[in-house]
C-alpha cells in the first residue's frame, strides 16, 4: 500500500503507527487527531526511530483532516476508551458522535479507502460507519476477534506451557462479555486443546478471555490495552497489504451468513488485497449457536440505541 492513515493518535493509534512503519507495510503513515499538535509530535517521534529499526516509511501527523487524502486504508482509533468498571457499550453515546465526524472526514478526503474500525463498541461502530458511508463490506470492517483470539492463545500458552506460536484459537461474536470463544476450533499444532486442558480449566480460560480487556484495564488502571490491540490491527493490515488471503476473525457486516443481516459481527473472514473478501460460514453446534445468538442480540441492542442518539 502507498498510504495508511490512522484517525486518533492515542495509545492504540500511536502503537499501530509504530508497528506499520517498522514493518514497512506502506510508504507513508499519516496520523490525524483533534489534540492540538499532538499527531505531528507523535509522527516525528516515530519517524526518528527509522535509523534504529531501519525502516523506510514516512510518518506524518496533523490536525487537518485533509491529511487523510489518498489513503488506501484508514484505521479508526478515535474515541474514548472505557474506564475501570465500564462496559464497552457505556462509551457508545460519546463515541458515536466522534465516529460520525471521523466518517465524514474519510468520505470527503479518502473516498476510495478501506476503513478498519477499532473504536469501541467496535461492532456497533463498524455498523455505523457502514451505514453512514454506504460502502461495501469489503471496505468497512472492524478489529476484535484477532485480539480476542490472541488473548485466549496467551492464556492457553500460560496454562499448558506450550509455545504461543503453536496455539490456534477462534473467537466469534461481539467484542464484549458475550463474545464466543470456540474451544472446538482451538488447537495446539492441530491437536484439540481438550487433549491438554481439563474441562473446568478450559471453561476458566474461556471466561478469562471474555473479560480479557477488563482484566488489563483493572491492572493498568489509567489505560485500556493497546499493545496487543495494535498488533492485532497490524496483523489484519499485513494480510491485506500482502494479499495473504488469511482467514481471520473480523467484525463484518453480515449479509445473510449465520442467518443474520444488518448487523456487524465477529466471524471468520478472508482478508486479501481487496479487503474483507468473504465471510466463512461454520456449522455451529447447539451450544455455540445459542452463544452466538446471545451475542448477536447484545450487539443488536446497542445498534437499537443508535436511533435515540441521532
Ligand atoms: P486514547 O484515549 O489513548 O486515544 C483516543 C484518541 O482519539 C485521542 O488521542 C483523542 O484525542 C482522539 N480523538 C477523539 N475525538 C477525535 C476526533 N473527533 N477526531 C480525531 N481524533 C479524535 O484511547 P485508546 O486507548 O487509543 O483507545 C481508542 C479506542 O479504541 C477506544 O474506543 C477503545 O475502547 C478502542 N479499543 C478497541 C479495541 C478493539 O479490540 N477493537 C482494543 C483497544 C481499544
Amino acid at each position: 500500500m502507498n498510504k495508511i492513515s490512522i484517525v486518533g493518535a492515542g495509545r492504540v493509534g500511536e502503537t499501530t503507527a509504530q508497528i506499520l512503519a517498522e514493518e514497512e507495510l506502506c510508504r507513508e503513515v499519516a496520523l490525524y487527531d483533534v489534540r492540538e499538535d499532538v499527531p505531528a509530535g507523535i509522527a516525528l517521534d516515530i519517524y526518528q526511530t527509522a535509523p534504529f529499526f531501519e525502516f523506510d516509511c514516512r510518518v506524518i501527523g496533523s490536525n487537518d483532516p485533509s491529511i487523510l487524502a489518498e489513503s488506501d486504508l484508514v484505521v479508526v482509533t478515535a474515541g474514548f476508551p472505557r474506564k475501570p468498571g465500564m462496559s464497552r457499550s457505556d462509551v457508545l453515546a460519546a463515541n458515536v458522535e466522534i465516529i460520525d465526524q471521523v466518517t465524514d472526514h474519510i468520505v470527503e478526503h479518502a473516498p476510495d479507502a478501506m476503513v478498519l474500525v477499532v473504536s469501541n463498541p467496535v461492532d456497533t461502530l463498524t455498523y455505523r460507519v457502514s451505514q453512514r458511508t454506504g460502502w461495501p463490506r469489503s471496505r468497512v470492517f472492524g478489529q476484535a476477534g484477532v485480539l480476542d483470539a490472541s488473548r485466549m492463545a496467551a492464556f492457553i500458552a500460560q496454562e499448558t506451557g506450550f509455545s504461543a506460536l503453536d496455539i490456534t484459537t477462534l473467537v466469534l461474536g461481539g467484542h464484549g462479555d458475550t463474545m464466543v470463544p470456540v474451544p472446538r476450533f482451538c488447537t495446539i499444532n492441530g491437536i484439540p486443546v481438550s487433549n491438554f486442558i481439563p474441562p473446568d480449566r478450559l471453561e476458566a480460560i474461556i471466561e478469562r478471555t471474555r473479560k480479557g480487556g477488563a482484566e488489563i484495564l483493572a491492572l493498568r488502571k489509567n489505560s485500556s490495552a493497546y499493545d496487543a490491540p495494535a498488533a492485532a490491527v497490524a496483523t489484519m493490515i499485513d494480510a491485506i497489504c500482502n494479499n495473504r488471503r488469511r482467514l481471520l476473525p473480523c467484525v463484518a457486516m453480515l449479509e445473510g451468513e449465520y442467518g443474520e443481516r444488518d448487523v456487524a459481527m465477529g466471524v471468520p473472514c478472508i482478508l486479501d488485497e481487496g479487503g474483507l473478501s468473504s465471510v466463512v460460514e461454520l456449522e455451529l453446534n447447539e451450544t455455540e449457536r445459542a452463544d452466538f445468538d446471545r451475542s448477536v442480540a447484545a450487539v443488536r441492542e446497542d445498534i437499537g440505541r443508535l436511533g435515540s442518539l441521532d
